[in-house]
């Protein structure tokens, strides 16, 4: 045991990923009072505008867009009560393909060793006890989050790894519920792997995920953080299920554990289990 507070650092790619991911764990450790640490890779500027006016379009203005959604990072953070909220500032590629992958200062053209220098710069002054990140796909392969996952890595080769890491998955049953939700609420929703989808399948079968956390006494800050990011579309979908379809469906928020020096036995039920 040290004299530092148990900390849990979350690494994500954009403001509102925080949220959708791990808004659970976020506001449950933060309650049971764990340090807790996110950084945010990007600017989200390949975000919707207001009024939902998409990159590219008339009346899209980057800046503004990036500037808003520091502001919806911020008031989601004071949700989630994070302890501290750190901003690497890259430009926001935009999904796969798009121009903004290969733009001046886009997140994805960054070379992994000079963002994880900075993230390395983070975990020696945090040391955390547990890191989450995405998995090396960027679970749907968005190329930041996929970045994400690759400078996470990097850094806790550079600055000694933290003695628990984790990927973000969601369980395979978890996905079909899902794609039952999204279309009672008139939601076009493709099974990703399926035929008609160009999504490869995400997730992992039941009896692979490592870790399964209990957040369902926090879905209400988890609905209310994402809330603070309104302004993206693909969350208005999420609200739209109101507080209480939310929490069933969002509740129990899911890991593959990819690292670990504490002979915490598996399945787990608690990112800390064996730290304290
Ligand atoms: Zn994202």
């Amino acid at each position: 045991m040290t004299d530092r507070p148990l900390t849990l650092m979350a690494v994500h790619a954009h403001p509102d990923d925080e949220a959708t991911g791990t808004g659970g764990v976020l506001a449950r450790y933060a309650a049971e009072g764990i340090r807790t640490v996110l950084v945010t890779c990007t600017d989200g500027a390949c975000g919707d505008g207001p009024g939902g006016v998409k990159p590219g379009e008339a009346g899209h203005d980057p800046a503004a867009v990036a500037a808003m959604r520091r502001q919806e990072l911020e008031a989601s953070c004071e949700v989630l009560k994070v302890s501290h909220l750190e901003m690497l500032d890259y430009g926001d590629s935009g999904m796969m393909g798009w121009a903004a992958n290969d733009a001046p200062g886009s997140f994805w053209t960054t070379p992994v060793d000079e963002a994880a220098a900075r993230l390395a710069d983070l975990v020696r002054k945090y040391r955390p006890d547990v890191v989450v990140t995405y998995d090396e796909n960027g679970f749907y392969g968005h190329p930041d989050h996929i970045q994400a996952n690759r400078i996470t890595s990097r850094a806790l080769e550079l600055a000694g790894t933290a003695p628990k890491v984790y990927w973000t998955t969601a369980p395979r049953s978890m996905m079909a519920r899902f794609g039952e939700v999204m279309r009672e609420l008139g939601g076009e929703w493709e099974e990703p792997g399926s035929e008609e989808s160009e999504m490869p399948e995400i997730g992992l079968p039941d009896e692979e995920i490592t870790t399964w956390v209990d957040t369902t006494g926090f879905g209400g800050q988890k609905f209310d953080a994402l809330a603070a990011h309104a302004s993206q579309g693909e969350n208005i979908f999420f609200l739209k299920m109101g507080k209480e379809k939310f929490t069933q469906l969002m509740g129990v928020e899911t890991f593959l554990r990819v690292h670990d020096t504490t002979g915490a036995e598996l399945p787990e039920n608690d990112l800390f289990a064996g730290l304290r």
